[in-house]
């Protein structure tokens, strides 16, 4: 097989020579195609100039991508050291530019990477803790963070929650979190047919960057303010919050309360738990 335009193997002999087979427990859905991972490294332009912190690295597609497309230098957290070596290839041939981390990457504080740099986050992430690494990334007490910008790979159903307006069917706790700090948007859609071995559902790329005034309120009140209204997203809200201080809360904040989660805006879930 010829060499990429890049000098390294295919990927798909990387995955042979390596005897990376697939793990559905770490989530392993590989793109294998260059031409996108290109196109996913692009989207978080610019790069030079930056550290780009990689989540899940596997063999190295779109960390090959996002040393081609100019990143100053790239850490990439892999959970499988069954990675390590084709990683370690990619580092020879990049000298100086590719730092890999080998363990999980929920145990890493990203901050600490940057390094007195700017710092980006691209990934393609493993979907089972996706959104758990996505709220430590916004939930921070230091604001604003450590980091630029997030080009994200999640499942579309989660890139929806995370995007989604109030009054929509998809807004939830995670749309509140995401929206409080962040801004974000949707880029692309990927289909499964895209991933080695393809996974059941369409997946989607999105661009997360921060807001530089976001209202101050304790992260833990708001968590506890949204699990309560949308753990019973069907009830009114003095039902639902009702441990929280129900319908007293409610008129102190000035909601009526008989409105339920899904209709109020950030800025009113930002009372509630200031009030809380
Ligand atoms: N970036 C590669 C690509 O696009 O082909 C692989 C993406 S695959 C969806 C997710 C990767 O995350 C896998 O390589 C998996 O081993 C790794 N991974 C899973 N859980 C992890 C964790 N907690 N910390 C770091 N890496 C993890």
């Amino acid at each position: 097989m010829s060499a990429a335009p890049d000098g390294l193997p295919p990927l798909r002999e990387v995955l042979r020579r390596h005897g990376l087979d697939p793990k559905k427990a770490l989530g392993q859905n590989f793109l294998l195609d260059l031409n996108l991972t290109g196109k996913i490294a692009r989207q978080a332009a610019p790069l030079g100039g930056h550290v780009v912190v990689e989540i899940g690295p596997g063999p190295g597609g779109l960390t090959r991508a996002l040393l081609a497309e100019g990143a100053d230098h790239v850490v990439a957290i892999e959970k499988d050291p069954r990675c390590l070596e084709a990683l370690a290839e990619i580092a020879a041939h990049h000298p100086g530019r590719l730092t890999v981390i080998s363990g999980d990457a929920l145990k890493v504080d990203i901050a600490t990477l940057a390094d007195g740099r700017r710092m980006k986050v691209v990934a393609n992430l493993p979907y089972n803790v996706g959104t758990q690494l996505l709220l430590n990334w916004i939930g921070g007490e230091t604001w604003p963070p450590a980091w630029s910008d997030l080009t994200l790979m999640f499942q579309r159903e989660v890139a929806e929650r995370i995007v989604a307006a109030p009054g929509s069917d998809a807004y939830g706790r995670l749309g509140v979190l995401a929206g409080w700090r962040t801004r974000s948007r949707i880029l692309f859609d990927v289909p499964p047919e895209a991933f080695t071995p393809p996974p059941k559902v369409t997946s989607s790329v999105i661009r997360i960057e921060p807001r530089a005034e976001p209202i101050d309120v304790p992260l833990a009140r708001l968590e506890a303010v949204t699990a309560a209204a949308f753990g019973q997203r069907r009830k009114m809200l003095r039902q639902s919050l009702k441990s929280l201080g129900g319908e007293a809360l409610l008129l102190r904040a000035g909601i009526d309360p008989q409105r339920r989660a899904e209709t109020l805006d950030i800025a009113e879930f930002c009372r509630l738990a200031k009030l809380a």
